[in-house]
């Protein structure tokens, strides 16, 4: 019934940053070279993500928010079955969809015909009607969780849920030079990347020039690099001089294959890099890019969180302690 899949979708939206990066990845599949967040407080009034991607047409729109899983959460004795085994797969737009209001207005690239605009209210389409806009898509959030004010209490303070937010887009900026993301909160411009830089150009939108100009490249390669044995094929990236460095740990940003996960091998290889040496416990601005073959990742660690687990923990912190160690030994630290 609609009360437990409202729930089961609160369960698996959890906050504004979750609807963000559903959002933002779909534009990266739509091939993208533009993507702008504007949120407004902290993603709980307003989420709008807009990009230059392929776009939909009046048929793809309706079909974009269809539910597509076969499976269907039947009770609230389902929910927790149902909420780990569904998960956004395949249908993201129709979650986030039932439990806020959603506009989505799109257009496909090269088309002759004009934009489509379709509301979405608590589930329900409740126009889809033809508009002009610009080619690629634009998805409109607003209220998030109005519908379910269980969910809705959980949230915390606009500052914390923008943090979240903040993070996340972070994430895609730095995985992704090529395209020119920007983030607002509040109509405030809070960084926004060119599209045309490599990482180092990124983490100097996204962090500011005291840190660019503090970072330190990483690159090992398993074949060329004296990396120890283990299942990482290479560690590339940037981390910075120890004197950036501060007392959070939300600067550090890890990918495994491109996408942006966290895995407690990776965070205390990087650690254990620093503490070797140079002592102290505070963390690095990191952006670490690492290959592995596919099958050594246990990526379903946590479907809603990015933590995965490596078939051989150990063997990753000592590659990726290796590599950084020899990064900050090449600048002399
Ligand atoms: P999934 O991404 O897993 O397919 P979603 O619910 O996130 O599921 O999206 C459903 C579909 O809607 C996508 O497969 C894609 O075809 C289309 N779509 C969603 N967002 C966009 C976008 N920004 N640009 C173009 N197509 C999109
Ligand atoms: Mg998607």
């Amino acid at each position: 019934d609609d009360t437990v899949a409202r729930i089961a979708a609160g369960e698996v939206v959890e906050r504004p940053a979750s609807a963000v990066k559903e959002l933002v990845e779909n534009s990266l599949d739509a091939d993208a070279s533009r993507v702008e967040v504007d949120v407004e407080e902290g993603g709980t009034e307003l989420i709008r993500v807009a990009d230059d991607g392929d776009g939909m047409n009046d048929a793809d729109l309706r079909a974009a928010v269809r539910q597509h899983t076969t499976s269907k959460i039947a009770g609230l004795e389902d929910l927790e079955a149902g909420v780990r085994t569904l998960g956004f797969r395949g249908e993201a737009l129709h979650t986030i969809g039932s439990v806020s209001r959603m506009t989505i207005r799109s257009r496909p690239r090269d088309a002759d015909s004009a934009g489509t605009e379709l509301v979405y209210d608590g589930g329900d389409v409740v126009s889809v009607e033809p508009a002009g806009c610009p080619e690629g898509t634009v998805v409109e959030v607003e209220d998030l969780f109005y519908n379910t004010p269980a969910r809705r209490k959980f949230l915390k303070t606009t500052a914390t849920e923008f943090a979240h937010v903040n993070r996340i887009v972070t994430r895609y900026a730095l995985a992704n030079p090529d395209v020119a993301v920007s983030l607002t909160h509040d109509g405030r411009e809070v960084f926004a990347t060119t599209g045309q830089g490599d990482l180092q150009a990124s983490i100097l939108a996204v962090y500011g020039r005291e840190v660019a100009s503090s970072m330190i490249a990483v690159e090992a390669d398993a074949e060329t690099d004296d990396l120890p044995p283990g299942p990482l094929e290479s560690v590339t990236g940037l981390v910075s001089h120890p004197e950036t460095n501060r007392s959070s740990r939300e600067y550090v940003a890890t990918y495994v294959n491109g996408r942006a996960v966290t895995a407690d091998a990776i965070r205390e290889g990087i650690m254990s890099a620093y503490d070797t040496q140079l002592g102290g416990d505070r963390y690095p601005f990191v952006a670490l890019f690492l290959e592995v073959p596919g099958d050594v990742v246990d990526v379903n660690v946590h479907p809603r969180k990015r933590e995965v687990r490596f078939d051989d923990d150990d063997a990753v912190r000592r590659q990726v302690a290796a590599a950084v160690e020899s990064a900050l030994l090449e600048h002399g630290l």
